[in-house]
């Protein structure tokens, strides 16, 4: 599953910075894209099962759904794609180019401050 192997990785992730840290991770954001999209309760859930017996156990995990980006061919704005509205959102036209998806990262790591 998907969201278990993301959780894998991202619980591997924090642990390293937690460890150089010497802190104990409180909270983590994930951001992803449309295509890579996490569902947040599966991720969660397979986040409280992989992180059990770890510094992770217990953290707060936030995940930022990034919507398509697009760029007008017509006026070269870069915008937000709505998938029932597909058109530039500054001159409306349906002349555009696709930009690759938003990437799987964990954006920010939050730890207990003592
Ligand atoms: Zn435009």
């Amino acid at each position: 599953m998907h969201e278990t192997v993301v959780a894998q990785n991202m619980i591997d992730a924090v642990l390293q910075e937690a460890k150089k840290h010497c802190k104990k991770p409180v909270r983590i954001k994930v951001s992803c894209g449309q295509l890579n999209a996490l569902n947040e309760e599966v991720f969660g859930f397979a986040f409280d099962v992989v992180s059990q017996g770890t510094l992770c156990e217990g953290v707060q995990v936030e995940i930022e759904h990034k919507p398509f980006q697009a760029q007008c061919q017509d006026c070269h704005q870069t915008f937000d794609l709505d998938i029932d509205q597909p058109q530039c959102t500054a001159c409306q036209s349906d002349s555009f180019e696709l930009m690759p998806d938003a990437p799987l990262i964990l954006e920010e790591i939050e730890f207990l401050e003592e």
